[in-house]
């Protein structure tokens, strides 16, 4: 089968960060649309114990109600010396969904109790469900390893990215330009698995 010069995506999300990082790393023969473009779609709650699941209620519900084909993202931070909290509460660790000040207080108050397990290990989980008419398709999964710095840095990106340094490098995800984040995210490596199955 030849691949369609045109794929049109509605990505399942109101998170304006979310969407710009998806648009960025796809190529332009994705025409990417998201709840912005749909404001009549509805908050799909996130109940599920797992990004995947929750991945898959976000798929499934918007593609009940709107034609094509339905990508949704669930992701999050994962730190092993919080036993994988705040995880799948990643948007609402702190209580108020989606604030990104406070969620970050909160996980540096955690930690500084912990005292000298340093360096706390942790990675970015992504997971993305495709979903059409109601229906999951297919999933991926993608994810990046680092440690959390007590010493928040840097205005780029979103979330919980000052407080992250990706496995390898000093800088933290928030230090490094949109196309340095978007070559390592835990996003990009799921959209690339994505890509595969899409393109293939
Ligand atoms: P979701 O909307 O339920 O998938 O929650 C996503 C939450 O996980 C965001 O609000 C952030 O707190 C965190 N998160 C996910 N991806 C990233 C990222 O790329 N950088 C920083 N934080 C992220």
């Amino acid at each position: 089968m030849t691949a369609p010069d045109k794929i049109t995506l509605i990505v399942a999300t109101r998170n304006a960060h979310k969407a710009a990082e998806i648009a960025a790393i796809l190529p332009p023969r994705y025409e990417v649309r998201t709840l912005a473009d749909y404001p009549e779609a509805p908050e799909v709650e996130e109940t599920g114990s797992t990004f995947a699941a929750n991945a898959e209620l976000k798929a499934c519900a918007i593609s009940a109600l709107l034609p094509g084909l339905v990508l949704a993202d669930d992701s999050g931070l994962c730190v092993d010396a919080l036993g994988g909290y705040p995880g799948v509460l990643s948007a609402r660790y702190a209580g108020e969904h989606g604030n990104d000040a406070a969620n970050n207080a909160k996980l540096l108050r955690e930690l500084s109790h912990l005292g000298s397990t340093q360096p706390f290990t942790a990675r970015f989980m992504c997971a993305m469900c495709v979903a059409e008419g109601g229906r999951r398709i297919a999933e991926f999964v993608g994810s990046v390893e680092g440690t959390i710095t007590l010493s928040p840095r840097g205005e780029h990106g979103f979330g919980y990215d000052p407080l992250f340094v990706p496995q390898g490098g000093s800088l933290t995800m928030a230090e490094l330009p949109a196309e340095r984040k978007n070559a390592i995210s835990h996003r990009s490596d799921a959209l690339r698995r994505f890509r595969e199955w899409a393109e293939q």
